[in-house]
């Protein structure tokens, strides 16, 4: 079935990226919103709109029966989940699909097993895919956990089977940690994620956090080779690029073939990612998860490709077969994605929501502005704090970085603090500029080299 119309169960820059995306293919675009957001740019966008409920998200954007029944009344054929909220919710999936409408991403079996953290990591091994070393499965006692790390030492990773978003994660460094923290990770699961399973896995050390874009459409697979993410503040990505800088080219293309014999293996339809740890001295690579839906930093992987991964899964879940063939994706020039937050630099990045009281935006070649941002644009307290992401394309790493720093310069968001500070910090940084990073190198550089208000006459 074609789609011609589609609903957008999502807010913020995203719900945006998704409704230009609808609009481009030239379809109906309906935009539910909550109470809190009936002035956001991408109702505005939208051609129709629904208030589906209050501020609260429980009430409304993660609320199953209203934004389905918002479907029924609107007509609509397909529903775009964005990122987070129900994106990656089988029961979601599975209510559009009883509906008789279309969800715009994998069936809700293949959300649900590879949702499950635990069942992906087996899917993975079954795929030929390397996994961290660590559980079979759930860790059901104290006792199992000792066999484990008797196999992998410590420091060790404590999971949540059902965590995302950076939640659900705790360190352990000794067995006497493991005892104390496994109680208290499985209750804070349970109450997270609705369940409380968990499982290990070895830490590994300054590793990188790469992940390949993959496409499926049910029967063939391809990849939009690899991003790396390695710059993160508690788990959370900060600093996305495409391609990693830190790939020997044998490496990269095991890594990319794993992640589609993965897919393959499932038959997956739509796009999605799968995440890996890179180990640069051992030249290793593990598996870590599928996120079975549009990435955050989806935008640097459009850059080097040329390749519109929104209108691909609407495309795909139209019924369409891949148009794409993997000799048709050519990875060109490299990108890298900034992602502005309303969190203050120089008071711990405390979130802080507030009235945009003017607006200027970079332009020009290889610059991109994901954001639904606009002059007297008030930002609600209620969600992410994600304002918006600065993309940007060159010939090479050198090249990218400054144009980013200019770019930088150039994005003024009047009215509340940001995080284009830290941004800024970075670009200047020797380490970022000759990619020498990993997963771990932000936090201890925020506390030892960041000077938060250092520069802040060019972002006033
Ligand atoms: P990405 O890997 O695409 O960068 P993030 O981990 O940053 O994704 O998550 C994207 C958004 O989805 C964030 O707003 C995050 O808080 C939210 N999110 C992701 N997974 C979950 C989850 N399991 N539960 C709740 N929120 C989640
Ligand atoms: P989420 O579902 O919250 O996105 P992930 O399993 O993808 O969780 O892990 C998020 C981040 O935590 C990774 O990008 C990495 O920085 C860190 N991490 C996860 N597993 C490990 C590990 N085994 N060793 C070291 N770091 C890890
Ligand atoms: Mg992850």
């Amino acid at each position: 079935m074609t789609i011609r119309s589609l609903l957008v169960a999502n807010r913020g820059e995203i719900a945006v990226r998704i409704v230009k995306a609808a609009k481009a293919m030239g379809l109906r675009t309906v935009q539910v919103h909550s109470a809190a957001d009936a002035d956001m740019l991408a109702v505005k966008l939208a051609d129709e709109a629904v208030d589906i409920g209050p501020p609260s998200a429980a009430k409304s954007y993660l609320n199953i029966e209203c934004v389905v029944a918002a479907a029924k009344e609107a007509g609509v054929d397909a529903i775009h989940p964005g990122y987070g909220f129900l994106s990656e919710n089988a029961a979601f999936a599975q209510a559009i699909t009883d509906a008789g409408l279309i969800f715009i991403g994998p069936s809700a079996e293949a959300i649900s097993l590879l949702g499950d953290k635990v069942k992906a990591r087996e899917v993975a091994a079954a795929a030929g895919v390397p996994t961290v070393p660590g559980s079979d499965g759930l860790i059901a006692d104290i006792e199992a956990a000792r066999a484990v790390t008797a196999r992998t030492g410590f420091p060790v990773m404590i999971k949540a089977a059902a965590g995302g978003g950076g939640r659900g994660i705790r360190i352990a460094a000794s067995m006497e940690e493991f005892e104390r923290q496994f109680p208290l990770a499985s209750a804070e699961a349970k109450a997270a994620f609705g369940d409380g399973g968990l499982y290990i896995e070895k830490v590994i050390e300054r590793a990188r956090h790469v992940e390949v874009q993959i496409l499926g459409d049910g029967v063939d697979a391809i990849h939009l080779f690899e991003r790396e993410c390695s710059l993160q503040r508690r788990r959370q990505k900060v600093w996305e690029e495409a391609p990693s800088c830190s790939l020997p080219a044998d490496v990269r293309d095991a890594l990319c073939a794993s992640a589609v014999a993965l897919a393959k293996s499932v038959g997956y339809k739509g796009a999605g990612t799968v995440e890996y740890l890179y180990d640069e001295d051992a030249g290793a690579f593990y598996f870590i998860e599928v996120n079975t839906r549009i990435q955050v930093e989806h935008p640097v992987t459009e850059m080097i490709t040329g390749v519109d991964l929104v209108q691909e899964m609407i495309r795909i879940a139209g019924g369409g077969k891949l148009s794409l063939r993997q000799e048709d994706i050519r990875l060109s020039g490299h990108a890298i994605e900034c992602r502005i937050n309303a969190e203050d630099p120089a008071r711990n990045f405390v979130p802080g929501p507030g009235t945009i009281s003017s607006l200027s935006v970079p332009e020009g070649e290889g610059i991109r502005f994901d954001t639904m941002l606009y002059e007297g644009y008030t930002v609600p307290p209620f969600y992410d704090s994600l304002l918006g992401k600065l993309i940007v394309h060159s010939t090479d790493r050198a090249a990218c970085m400054t144009r980013l720093e200019q770019a930088l310069k150039d994005l003024k968001i009047g009215g509340l603090a940001t995080t284009v500070p830290l941004h800024l910090a970075l670009c200047r940084d020797d380490s970022v500029q000759t990619g020498a990073v990993h997963t771990r190198f932000l936090e201890p550089w925020l506390e030892e080299s960041f000077q938060p208000d250092a520069g802040l006459e060019e972002v006033a």
